[in-house]
């Protein structure tokens, strides 16, 4: 019988340990632990992550600083106030909302985040720290996951270990992380031949490729713990993962629902993020 990954739950419960981190915080330096969120242009869903953003930071304690900028707005424009926010002394981290538009340069306006507001764990430093196994800002997503396998008492030393997806802001980082925590790691992508052999081999299985219900039951093995990080819509609009669930739950050891499973806790490490930048800075 597998055991269904509330994802839910653990973002609730860390939210608690979240907000009376902000309130220590807020107690011992006077004032509120800062985020700035920037969305340039309408996009609506980026619209729905920013609003959930902003939440998340009411509900914990967290100031939020919301900029939204026009969908024409200029290069100029963005990255003079990222430099404004990574001057203030109010601000502990800086989001910029992902996808910008076309015509502005994400990497330009990335790489005028300092390394300690970084709260997205994105930046060069932040991703090198990392796989040196050194203290960092890790990317939400993957972060969120690790700590859900660690609230749940998964063990990982020694265990194999699959990601499917290496993109710069799930698959490797979460691949890293894996393998910082001593597992024997591969990952795989469009170009991997034999997918299906070696996600059989995996005791814990990370999905992140963004292709409704792709993994089937004949690439799992008994007992594994699968992890799906994907978000799609299947052909009826239903919101699902890269996992096919139904197929799937029975041969798993743990198993995390779409949704309700990854997805809370992204937000979640968001804040986390936010409240470690906070206190490190104040700590230099
Ligand atoms: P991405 O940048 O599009 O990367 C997808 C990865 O999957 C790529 O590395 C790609 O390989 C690989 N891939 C695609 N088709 C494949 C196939 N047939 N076999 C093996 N590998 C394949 O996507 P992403 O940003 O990492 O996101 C992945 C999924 O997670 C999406 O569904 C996204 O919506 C979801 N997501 C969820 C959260 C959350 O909070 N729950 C956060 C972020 C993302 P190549 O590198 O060879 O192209």
């Amino acid at each position: 019988m597998y055991k269904l990954i509330d994802g839910r739950a653990h973002s609730s419960a860390m939210r608690e340990e979240i907000k009376s981190a902000a309130l220590d915080f807020k107690e011992k330096f006077g004032r509120n632990v800062g985020l700035a969120v920037v969305l340039v242009g309408e996009d609506p869903a980026s619209q729905v992550y920013v609003r959930n953003k902003i939440k998340g930071c009411e509900e914990t304690g967290i100031k939020s600083f919301a900029y939204y900028l026009p969908a024409d707005a200029e290069q100029s424009q963005v990255e003079e106030l990222v430099k404004q926010l990574a001057s203030s002394g109010e601000v502990d981290g800086i989001l910029v909302q992902l996808p910008v538009p076309a015509h502005i340069d994400a990497t330009a306006v990335l790489s005028l985040i300092p390394v300690e507001k970084d709260v997205d764990g994105f930046c060069e430093s932040n991703m090198g720290s990392l796989c040196m196994n050194e203290p960092c800002l890790v990317a939400c997503t993957p972060n969120g996951v690790m700590r859900m396998l660690e609230r749940e008492g998964i063990e990982l030393k020694g265990k194999r270990a699959v990601v499917v997806g290496r993109s710069n802001i799930v698959g490797k980082p979460m691949a890293m992380l894996l393998l910082n925590a001593d597992a024997t790691v591969t990952v795989c992508h469009s170009k991997t031949r034999d997918l299906k052999d070696i996600c059989s081999e995996a005791d814990i299985l990370v999905a992140a490729i963004g292709r409704a219900k792709y993994i089937t039951a004949d690439m799992v093995k008994w007992g594994a713990v699968v992890v799906d990080v994907g978000m799609n819509r299947d052909k009826n609009g239903k919101l699902c993962g890269d996992v096919d669930f139904e197929g799937v739950k029975d041969k798993c050891s743990y198993i995390t629902p779409v949704p309700g499973g990854v997805g809370p806790m992204t937000i979640t490490m968001l804040l986390s993020n936010t409240v470690q930048a906070a206190c490190r800075r104040m700590q230099k």
